[in-house]
């Protein structure tokens, strides 16, 4: 892991900054976590072990990822598909109104804003051009925004449904962006930072005590990257140091 400013002085200087929102500006894998938890004691008569019920999920998340994309619903179809493979068909109607209604809950949770987001948000607004971009239910994340109080804070708001390098290259043709004056910043390397660094942005990693599993990415593909204990270092991270 690498820390301090090695890889932000390549170039020239930054205009434009990305942030990522789920686990970078607002808490969100800890809810899908709780939700896995709750999910395995409703199979706990077919299938007894967390760690089972996990694999088994994740193997059905990944499965669907092309097709159900990421977000709330894809987790519950996938839940639900999971519950009724594991269960050999035998899942009653009461497990899935309660997986249905698990879902709900999680849409309609309020934003908690991570540490020190608001303040470093403001600040760096008065200097930066600020995109938001995030991935998953384009409803779920404009209604995430919209609570999130920070809209005002952005000139632009991208929600993807991939985060891969055409991605990004297309946000930053339509901002009028050229890579080289763009860095991203999130919780996910594989999402956040491979993707921007691959088209010749910059990137920094501020990892959050969760990451999805489908997210993570192998310790060797964490290199060309700076990474920031908390968003709250980013302000000075950007300011260069007198020499
Ligand atoms: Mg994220």
């Amino acid at each position: 892991m690498s820390t301090g400013t090695a890889h932000l002085a390549d170039a020239g200087p930054i205009t434009t900054i990305g942030f990522d929102g789920d686990d970078t500006l607002w808490d969100s894998e800890s809810h899908f976590v709780l939700t896995t938890k709750r999910f395995a004691d409703l199979l706990e008569p077919w299938l007894p072990s967390l760690d089972a019920v996990e694999e088994q999920l994740l193997e059905v998340e990944g499965r669907n990822l092309g097709l159900l994309g990421y977000g709330v619903k894809a987790f519950t179809l996938s839940m639900i598909e999971t519950a009724i493979e594991v269960s050999d068909g035998a899942v009653p109607a009461s497990h899935i109104s309660e997986i249905i209604s698990w879902a709900k809950e999680l849409l309609d949770h309020p934003v908690d804003l991570l540490d020190g987001v608001v303040e470093t948000v403001d600040r760096l607004a008065t200097s930066h051009r600020l995109i938001l971009v995030t991935k998953g239910d384009l409803f779920h994340q404009e209604s995430k925004v919209a609570r999130s109080g920070l809209a005002e804070s952005f000139d632009g708001i991208e929600i993807v449904s991939e985060k891969d390098p055409e991605t990004y290259r297309r946000v930053l043709d339509r901002h009028g962006v050229s890579p080289g004056e763009f860095l991203m910043v999130g919780n996910s390397v594989r999402s956040d930072v491979l993707p921007v660094l691959e088209i010749g942005g910059r990137a920094v990693h501020i990892p959050y005590h969760v990451t999805w599993a489908l997210e993570t990415v192998e310790p060797e593909r964490h290199q060309g990257f700076d990474t920031l204990p908390s968003i709250s270092d980013l302000v000075d991270y950007l300011t260069p140091s007198p020499t």
